[in-house]
Formats: C-alpha cells, sequence, structure tokens
C-alpha cells in the first residue's frame, strides 16, 4: 500500500484503536493519532493514550521513527447535545429506539468529519478508524456502508481522495486480539491488555486477565469474551 500523505488514526485508547494504531505503523510511514473529549464517563481512556502510544512503539523500535504527533479535540459540545449512558450517570441500557443507550448519536460520523478536517489540514491521505460491524452493539454508525458514504461525502465536500481504513470492520474480538499478536507478538498483546481502556464506566482499579475494567458492562463483556476465545484458541 501507498504511504503517501501518511495516515491518521482515531486513537481512544481503546483495545481496538491501539490495534488500528499498530496496524498503521506496521503499513504506512508516517502515523499520526487524534482523539476526541466528548464528555465521556469513561474519561480515563483519554489518560492512557500517551502511555499507551509510548510504550507501543518502544517495544517496536521500527514503528518510533514513524510516529508523529497526537492531538486532543474538545468535543464538549457532542456531550451537552447527547443525553446517552455514555455521557451521563444513567444506568446502561436498550433504549426504546433498538438501540443500547449508549449510543451518542453522530458519534462516529462527527470523528471523522474532525479527522478529515484535520487530515486535510496535515496533508494525509489515509483515516484509520477501529469500527466494527461483527461485534455489532448496535451503532448504525459503526457500518460499513455508513464508512463508505461518509468517505464519499467527505472527498465530495473536501475535494479530496481521502481513504477510510476500518481494519476490524468483519473481525471480531478475539480477532482484534490476534491480529494484535500478528503485528507486534505477545509484547504487543500485553502492552494492549494492560495498557489500553474500554470499560464503560472508566474502572482502572480491577486489573483482570483481560484488561482494566468493571467486568459488568457491555464493553468489559465483549473485552473479556474475546480475551477467552483468543487465549483458549
Ligand atoms: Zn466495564
Amino acid at each position: 500500500m501507498s504511504a503517501e500523505g501518511g495516515a491518521l488514526v482515531l486513537f481512544s485508547g481503546g483495545q481496538d484503536s491501539a490495534t488500528c494504531l499498530a496496524w498503521a505503523l506496521d503499513r504506512f510511514d508516517t502515523v499520526e493519532t487524534i482523539g476526541f473529549d466528548y464528555g465521556q464517563r469513561h474519561h480515563v481512556e483519554l489518560e492512557v493514550r500517551e502511555q499507551l502510544r509510548a510504550e507501543m512503539v518502544k517495544a517496536q523500535p521500527k514503528w518510533e521513527r514513524k510516529l508523529g504527533g497526537d492531538q486532543m479535540i474538545d468535543l464538549a459540545v457532542l456531550g451537552q447535545i447527547s443525553d446517552t449512558a455514555l455521557t451521563s450517570g444513567v444506568e446502561i441500557a436498550m433504549a426504546a429506539s433498538g438501540l443500547p443507550n449508549t449510543f451518542v448519536p453522530g458519534r462516529n460520523l462527527l470523528f471523522l468529519t474532525f479527522a478529515a478536517a484535520v487530515a486535510y489540514r496535515r496533508g494525509m491521505k489515509h483515516i484509520v478508524t477501529g469500527v466494527c460491524e461483527t461485534d455489532y452493539s448496535g451503532y448504525p454508525d459503526c457500518r460499513d456502508d455508513t464508512i463508505k458514504a461518509l468517505q464519499v461525502a467527505l472527498n465530495l465536500g473536501m475535494e479530496q481522495r481521502f481513504a477510510l481504513h476500518t481494519p476490524l470492520m468483519w473481525i471480531d474480538k478475539a480477532a482484534t486480539w490476534r491480529l494484535a499478536d500478528t503485528l507486534g507478538g505477545q509484547a504487543l498483546v500485553e502492552i494492549i491488555r494492560t495498557g489500553s481502556h474500554t470499560c464503560y464506566v472508566g474502572d482502572r482499579t480491577n486489573l483482570h486477565e483481560w484488561g482494566y475494567g468493571c467486568g459488568e458492562c457491555p464493553a468489559c463483556e465483549l473485552r473479556s469474551a474475546g480475551w477467552e476465545t483468543f487465549i483458549s484458541a
């Protein structure tokens, strides 16, 4: 694949985006990261980002020279206009819409639009995001069609040829661990296991076999089930 223009990775500090960062570092010559602060309950995920980035490239010296800057975009306005279990203290449950109330309407559309605006300014062609249809949480903005439609809209609206990459789109959480293993071996798996954060309620005190988290929220359940499948294979 062409490394033309470099890659911008949407990096939240979770397992998926950490694996996407490794994927991008493996195939592009220059890689930058972007994160979004939208008042999420699991704000701790933003705090693990810097250390996680540093540990990932320390373990893979060939990646160190590729990794460029990181920036955090303040999207507090998204939290202000959303009334969801990810941005307020309400219990995580299914909403009347049939979607989990952790769904933040428009979140990935906004993230990718902001990422494209940054990529435009930075001269980067490739935008990498960890959205996935396989462990489908019911989030319509994670669908392959949504991302493909957005790529068309961004390229038309900004007169560019951005490529939106979704390396995790068709794999489950166990395969995401296997991908990390392929990209960086056991060292990378261990860095992501202990250094990334997925738990929706932001629990960073309990370290389980599969990483930190409350062990009960949907994100923890998905992560622990994927880990179990991964290590028992
Ligand atoms: Zn949790």
